[in-house]
């Protein structure tokens, strides 16, 4: 008997290509270059011995410590199991399955598009022009037909520009009182000065996230914030889950926010961008670099000639880095995560080996 379990799951969800993760990819590096991550290790003991309680939904001290960190109020703050639940929250809240739509501006993260598909709403793709990556005003304009969220990453990953803050003012004021705009700061501590955080008070229509994977270096505890209007706050507090954020966890981000440890977390950052700095320029000077991109965040992406060997050799040497010739006017180009000092050194000194062959 076949049981064709397969045909029991929606329609979408059958057809549905799952997010293709660092760690589902797999490979057997020493040196991971591909998901963006702290090459830095910070080091927090849990302080907390009692784990028979439910947590609260928003842990108070959490939310305090965060809002104390981007100077806003409690009320403006959501803490999520990751940006990434922030993403799907969203949808969730405002967008009506066979009827709302989302835009968003390829080629940029994938999980914008995927938690549309998982909940049956529609996809309007606006790509950034090629090369500059800003977005398409004019043409986001034209299609903002049912449109509720728009999600903008800054600095956009995998191209690692900045979108010019006019432009976002710009977009922010056509689509007031019409649809959200939804801000993905996931690296905004690599260029602070680019966040539009100060921008909540002026437009309530938009909505900013953030997350302790990236400059805190602490992507296996997984905690991100939705920053928003109390209105939008209270909202997502209706359709998220009832205790989405483990003690453990909120022991270790409130340890994360405390002053030493964000005094430690902006040296990281500043040894990261120096990193990048010194990488890009040897990238530069290598023959089959055909363009390295300017970034503002811990990844750079880069056009090679001959990128597929590249991609192979370096793999086969233990260095994983990203592929991203699939996507919207990256043919050829890889995303390579800013490491530690010695795992820089050990990259140029592979990819000046390969060009001797
Ligand atoms: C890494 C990343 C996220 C996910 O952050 P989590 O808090 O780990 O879920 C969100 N957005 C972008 C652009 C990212 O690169």
């Amino acid at each position: 008997m076949t049981a064709n379990i397969n045909k029991l799951a929606r329609k979408n969800i059958q057809t549905l290509n799952p997010y293709q993760s660092a760690r589902r990819i797999g490979g057997q590096g020493d040196t991971w270059l591909n998901a963006n991550e702290s090459p830095i290790s910070v080091s927090f003991k849990a302080r907390i011995e009692c784990f028979n309680r439910y947590p609260e939904c928003q842990p108070n001290d959490l939310v305090s410590s965060y809002a104390n960190y981007v100077g806003l109020s409690n009320s403006q703050i959501l803490v999520t199991r990751g940006a990434d639940e922030g993403i799907e929250l969203l949808i969730k809240a405002f967008c009506k399955p066979g009827e709302d739509a989302i835009i968003y501006c390829p080629p940029t993260y994938d999980m914008y598009a995927i938690n549309a598909k998982i909940a049956d709403v529609a996809i309007k793709e606006i790509p950034t022009f090629k090369n500059t990556w800003q977005i398409d005003l004019f043409n986001i304009n034209l299609n903002l037909e049912k449109v509720k969220l728009i999600y903008i990453c800054n600095p956009n990953n995998p191209t690692g520009n900045i979108i010019s803050k006019r432009d976002l003012k710009s977009l922010l004021k056509i689509t007031l009182g019409r649809s959200l705009v939804v801000i993905d700061e996931a690296y905004i501590e690599f260029s602070p000065k680019n966040s539009m955080v100060n921008s909540l008070k002026e437009f309530p229509n938009l909505i900013i996230l953030r997350t302790l994977s990236k400059a805190f270096a602490l992507a296996g505890i997984r905690c991100g914030f939705t920053l928003a209007t109390e209105e939008v706050i209270n909202i997502l507090n209706t359709v998220i889950s009832p205790y989405p954020i483990s003690t453990i966890v909120t022991d270790i981000a409130v340890q994360s926010l405390e002053k030493k440890a964000i005094e430690d977390m902006r040296n990281r950052v500043l040894t990261l961008n120096m990193n990048r700095i010194w990488l890009v320029d040897e990238l530069k000077k290598i023959s089959y670099v055909k363009k390295v991109f300017d970034s503002h965040a811990n990844y750079i992406l880069v056009k090679f000639y001959m990128f597929e060997k590249i991609f192979q050799s370096l793999w086969e040497k233990g260095i994983i880095l990203r592929n991203q010739d699939h996507k919207n006017n990256l043919k050829n180009c890889l995303r390579i995560s800013i490491g530690s000092n010695a795992e820089c050194i050990h990259l140029v000194k592979e990819l000046k080996n390969l060009s001797k062959i």
